[in-house]
């Protein structure tokens, strides 16, 4: 596996490597929902590339750019592991060198939730998926389920501007308790890591709610919300009332290709949700239609 620090270097490093070429763009502190990504990738290209790099732009001043968790030498054993031939990490000078002046917006699908409580967030995004698409020019491109408003944003940003790559979504990797796998998982505590599984049971019980005859958006979204906001301990022990409750910052059916809202229980249909335990906010989602994604979630 060659691991590249340039620009120059990587398409040099690609040269010649057999297509179809799939990429898996990551931050790193890789973990089995990353993993899933690459096999993916492996298994649907003959060359896979990924990605290392903790893109500044879309993280706000008082984000956890720095603090954000980093182990190179494990990711890269990782992804060697997995058969990745070409990974790119390269520092923030090298995507945007002095000058750089570009700004990508997409409006309308960036707007709300994520981008409303995270007004630089899809902007950045937008910008480094721009720049690895120009700079591996991959046949695919492999995003999580996980992330489905980036999904939305990146599939949006490669229609408008034409760029000729594939978007393949790949459904969510969970722990065995239903906690959906994200780096930023580490930053929960204890008792934040008991409480943290119960955002996945609530979007679990919306969709069994929207799946009742006679089932509505509605009553996905209350069924959700109460599911959420109800005393957390999943063995209904007396520690109770000691446990962590979640702040919810948005539980909303959307489309999942504009992310408007909708009360229409379609085939694209999405339960998502943002919530907070302590410091750390978590994201999930959730298809209110079972043919929304013909691919299963994935449950570790
Ligand atoms: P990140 O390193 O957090 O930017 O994530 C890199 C890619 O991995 C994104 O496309 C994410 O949606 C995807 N991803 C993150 N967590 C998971 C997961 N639990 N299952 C599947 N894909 C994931």
């Amino acid at each position: 596996m060659k691991v590249t620090r340039t620009i120059t270097e990587t398409r040099a490093a690609l040269a010649g490597l057999p297509r179809p070429l799939g990429l898996v763009p990551t931050m790193g502190a890789l973990h089995r929902g990353h993993m899933t990504l690459v096999h993916a990738a492996r298994a649907s290209c003959v060359t896979t590339a990924a990605s290392l790099f903790v893109n500044p732009t879309q993280f706000a001043p008082h984000e956890d750019f720095s603090a954000y968790p980093r182990d190179e030498e494990r990711d890269l054993l990782l992804l060697a592991e997995a058969g990745v031939a070409v990974v790119f990490a390269p520092d923030a000078a090298e995507v945007y060198p002095p000058g750089f002046s570009t700004e990508i917006a997409v409006r309308g699908v960036a707007d709300h939730f994520e981008g409303a409580s995270r007004p630089q967030f899809f902007g950045g995004v937008a910008l480094a998926v721009t720049k690895l698409l120009g700079v591996f020019q991959p046949d695919r491109a492999f995003f999580g389920q996980k992330d489905a408003q980036q999904l939305a944003v990146v599939r949006r940003l490669v229609l408008d501007l034409n760029l000729p790559v594939e978007i393949v979504a790949v459904p969510t990797m969970r722990e065995s308790d239903g906690l959906a796998m994200s780096s930023r998982n580490a930053y929960l505590s204890a008792a934040e890591r008991v409480v943290a599984p119960g955002l996945y049971r609530a979007l679990c019980a919306g969709s069994a709610a929207a799946r009742r005859p006679g089932g509505t958006v509605r009553a996905a979204v209350a069924a959700a919300t109460e599911t959420l906001l109800a005393p957390s301990d999943p063995t209904g022990g007396e520690r109770d009332g000691d446990l962590p409750r979640f702040t919810v910052d948005y539980l909303a059916a959307v489309d999942a290709d504009t992310f408007a809202r909708t009360d229409e229980l379609g085939p694209r249909t999405l339960l998502v949700a943002a919530a907070r335990l302590g410091g750390t906010r978590l994201l999930d989602n959730i298809p209110l239609a079972p043919s929304a994604y013909p691919e299963a979630d994935a449950t570790a």
